[in-house]
């Protein structure tokens, strides 16, 4: 077993034992969950919506070559500079160099999981510069060094006595503040940060090929002061979060609330089209887009997967996911979890190393029934357990076992050779993980011809 499937194994068991962490994910995911019908209101027809939406990120993702190109010319001919980054070696180079020109001691960020996925935090701490996380949740995440627990909730593990005490232990705030104080707290160190930063960092919800702009979302505020306050605006966007058209937001933007929090249309909504004009007063003087691959085009090759391409980070499958809600988000050990987490991951940073991910799902198909653009994810998740397979990454144990069990089972003799006992005694003694958890594996007493006849025979 490789270190990080080890590790993998050993945190989930610590973690689905215990009871005080699951029972504040139940209490967090429930107003989720009674949020979301609300917010499904609002569509005429939720599956239509669903397919019409899937449809436009087929479309998008099947011509990603032409709307990336298109977004590129777009926004480049308004004075902004695009950088096509293959990893996050080259991501973080850019903004290096950037940061470096502009004498940049502070660095404000708003919420976005593609700046964790390169590790962008720790290589700024590097270069002496001071990176604020200013989503309250991730705020949190920072004060308390944690990665985000959850892609759209980064804090969804904490209650609010946790998050006083995070406060208390940090900022020296007294401890036992109300949610309303904290915020309060949050927001004033968060001011002066937003006042004096450089440069500001966010992510892109969605990026606009045709009119070549940067779609963000967020219900703060806090990513339209990262990208307006600071004289600098960089945007890190996977490539993959391309829509072909502006008018696709209408259809894009309540989705994404709805499924992500339950909310009708998430509170700001932001089109960024460049830096600030000679007769703007506002915004920033300069801007740059670095357009980043790092693993995504593994899954744009293969057809199959590709679909997960199509994933607008709502959330919603780890919501649902048995198997996220007893282990948490940070068992997985990957900057995206839950079911589309064990999808993309292998892809994206090796089959090898993360396979064992496509294994930690009951399959029991929650997490597609509630996708709103209808990835396959159960059916991926098996699609990759094939995948791990042909490219030899199974075991000579599993080799061996699946050969014998594939030669038992087509074989009516050897079916039916041997009595009850003997069999549950070998098969228990090959296949020792299974019984670890459960119960061992018992054969039935008659075969299932001998039953057969006595089913004829009572007819
Ligand atoms: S796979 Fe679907 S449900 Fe899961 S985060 Fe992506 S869009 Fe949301």
């Amino acid at each position: 077993m490789n270190k990080n499937a080890a590790t993998f194994i050993a945190k989930s068991t610590i973690k689905a034992a215990d009871l005080e962490h699951r029972r504040k994910i139940n209490y967090n995911i429930s107003k989720y969950n009674a949020a979301v019908p609300n917010g499904k209101k609002q569509f005429a027809n939720i599956e239509s919506t669903r397919e019409l939406a899937k449809n436009i990120k087929w479309e998008a993702v099947e011509h990603l070559d032409k709307y990336l190109l298109e977004f590129e010319k777009k926004i480049s001919e308004r004075g902004v500079k695009v950088f096509w980054a293959e990893n996050d070696k080259q991501t973080l180079e850019i903004i290096g160099k950037i940061c470096t020109e502009k004498n940049c001691k502070t660095v404000v960020k708003s919420k976005s999981m593609v700046t964790e996925e390169i590790h962008l935090n720790p290589y700024l701490e590097k270069l002496g510069i001071e990176s604020v996380e200013t989503d309250l949740g991730e705020y949190i995440q920072q004060l308390d060094n944690e990665p985000p627990y959850h892609i759209v909730t980064p804090a969804m593990h904490k209650s609010k006595e946790d998050v006083a005490r995070v406060f208390t232990e940090h900022l020296g705030v007294p401890n036992g503040l109300t949610p309303e104080e904290l915020t309060q707290v949050a927001r004033n160190t968060l001011r002066e940060k937003f006042a004096n930063a450089e440069v500001g960092i966010t992510g892109a919800n969605f990026i606009l090929a045709d009119i070549g702009a940067v779609a963000v979302t967020e219900n703060e505020g806090n990513a339209r002061l990262s990208c307006s306050m600071p004289k600098t605006h960089i945007v890190i966007a996977g490539i993959e979060k391309v829509l072909p058209s502006v008018h696709d937001l209408h259809l894009f933007w309540p989705l994404l609330s709805t499924f992500g929090t339950g909310q009708k249309v998430t509170v700001y909504n932001t089109i960024i089209t460049g830096a600030k004009l000679e007769n703007e007063v506002d915004g920033p003087a300069e801007m740059y887009v670095i357009l980043l691959d790092n693993g995504r085009t593994n899954l744009l090759v293969n057809p199959t997967v590709r679909e997960a391409l199509n994933c607008i980070k709502c959330g919603a499958c780890l919501n649902v996911c048995p198997v996220y809600k007893n282990i948490g988000g940070h068992s997985y050990g990957t900057t995206y979890s839950g079911p589309i987490g064990k999808v993309i991951t292998p892809y994206m940073k090796g089959m090898e190393d993360y396979k064992h991910l496509s294994y930690a799902s009951s399959l029991c198909g929650a997490c597609t029934e509630v996708c709103p653009v209808h990835i396959n994810i159960h059916e991926l998740l098996i699609d990759n357990r094939r995948e791990a397979v042909l490219e030899g990454y199974s075991t000579i144990a599993e080799r061996v076992a699946w050969k014998a069990w594939k030669k038992a089972s087509l074989s009516r003799k050897l079916m039916n050779s041997g009595n009850a006992k003997l069999k549950n005694w070998v098969v228990n003694k090959m296949v020792k993980g299974w019984s670890k958890q459960r119960g061992d594996i018992q054969f039935s007493k008659k075969t299932f011809n001998e039953m057969w006849q006595d089913f004829r025979t009572d007819l």
